[in-house]
């Protein structure tokens, strides 16, 4: 089947991924709709090359360049809404940093289509409202995010019962400072927290990674996406990225998906699921890799996965909370307004000020994040 799809922030790092996997298989993947926030030129370009008619801009003053015969052009969020109500397609690709993705996947599941999941954030902050709506209507909710697509493969030949899983291992690559002392965390730079040592990604998630807000997001997401209690993920650290995640059962058997790190790995497999497809992107050579290390995660020194277990354990507006805290400071410490740790303690802060409501409704976990938001910008500014 030729699948049809609209990619949410084509002009990012995943964007662009999933474009190179468009090439390579144009016979199972159609792009019928583009949207980004800013970068106009990229976006011509990508419509030209895809020949794509349906377009959204975030900044409705970007507009005008993108317009011309047969085009449809939409800005802004309800931009978002009204591209995918248009093309109807059948595959929506979220791949927008943070929140804003969160209505549009929503509209999406609505019209019964299905999703690929790279926007961590909206599973964090409303994952329970995501998943109900899918189950609701019937739509498949198929991770992008290597460490879920891994899961998701390690679980779909199970027919056994979800008790039969005891345990989900979320790997990581522990960041550029998986080995720093941790008196020198004070002193690192933007420019160090943005060098990962396996992965390229957008500026957010790779701050994320160094802070290991990452990972606690990841924790969070699996929760909902498995519907597995916090008390059963684990993270373990893996510096060489190979081994993507892992499902471990009752018996004691665990299964682990590997590959090269390549985000055309999981972004492919989203797009041509439930069938497989050859392809040329780099095979993994056992013989040239040599070892594959596991260690523990520094959680003393690294306070994000403690923070997210918290979260995710107490569930309601708690996660979106510490999302949006660390939007805020992720953001900060790139701007160079915030230390390094300082990114941990609003986010830590944060949780204990906005008071919790046990609610994941649309609008409560918007409402929380926005006071959030409020919060940590205070707490930030008073540092
Ligand atoms: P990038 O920063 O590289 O890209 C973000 C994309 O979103 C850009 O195309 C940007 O457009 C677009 N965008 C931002 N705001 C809006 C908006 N309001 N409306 C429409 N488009 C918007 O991020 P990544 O690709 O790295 O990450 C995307 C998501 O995927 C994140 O949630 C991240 O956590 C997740 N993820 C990423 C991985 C990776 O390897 N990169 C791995 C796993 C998950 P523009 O640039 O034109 O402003
Ligand atoms: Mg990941």
């Amino acid at each position: 089947m030729r699948k049809r799809v609209v990619i949410l922030g084509s002009t990012g790092s995943i964007g662009t991924s999933a474009l190179m996997v468009a090439r390579q298989i144009p016979d199972r993947m159609e792009i019928v709709g583009l949207a980004a926030g800013t970068r106009v030129a990229e976006l011509e370009e990508q419509a030209q090359e895809f020949g794509v008619d349906h377009l959204c801009i975030a900044d409705a003053s970007k507009k005008a360049p993108l317009s011309g015969p047969g085009r449809r052009v939409y800005s802004g969020e309800d931009g978002l809404t009204d591209l995918i109500e248009a093309t109807r397609p059948d595959l929506v690709l979220v791949a927008i940093v943070g929140v804003a993705g969160l209505r549009p996947t929503l509209a999406a599941i609505e019209l019964g289509c299905d999703i690929a999941v790279a926007s961590k954030e909206i599973l964090v902050m409303a994952g329970e409202v995501v998943m109900n709506a899918a189950r609701k209507k019937g739509v498949a909710i198929l991770p992008v995010d290597s460490e879920h697509n891994a899961i998701f493969q390690c679980l779909e030949g199970h027919k056994g019962s979800p008790e039969d899983v005891s345990r989900l291992i979320i790997t990581a690559s522990g960041g550029p400072f998986r080995t720093l002392p941790k008196e020198q965390l004070i002193n690192v730079q933007v420019e160090d927290a943005l060098k990962h040592p396996t992965w390229e990604m957008g500026q957010k998630i790779t701050i994320d990674s160094a802070t290991l807000f990452n990972k606690g997001l990841e924790m969070i997401e699996a929760r909902w996406l498995f519907e597995i209690p916090m008390a059963r993920i684990d993270v373990v650290v893996h510096p060489q990225s190979i081994v993507h995640s892992m499902v471990e059962f009752i018996d004691g058997s665990i299964l682990a998906q590997l590959s090269t790190t390549d985000m055309c790995f999981p972004i492919q497999y989203a797009v041509v699921w439930p069938e497989r497809l050859a392809n040329k992107l780099k095979p993994l050579d056992f013989p040239s890799l040599g070892k594959l290390e596991f260690e523990a995660p520094r959680v003393d020194d690294f306070p994000a996965i403690n923070l997210a277990r918290q979260a995710g354990e107490r569930g309601g507006t708690l996660p979106a909370v510490l999302n949006a805290a660390n939007e805020v400071a992720n953001e900060a410490f790139r701007n160079r307004s915030l230390s390094f740790p300082g990114i941990w303690e609003v986010v830590e802060e944060t949780m204990a000020r906005v008071e919790h409501v046990d609610s994941q409704e649309l609008e409560v976990v918007v409402a929380a994040d926005l006071d959030a938001r409020r919060v940590a910008e205070q707490i930030f500014a008073s540092k």
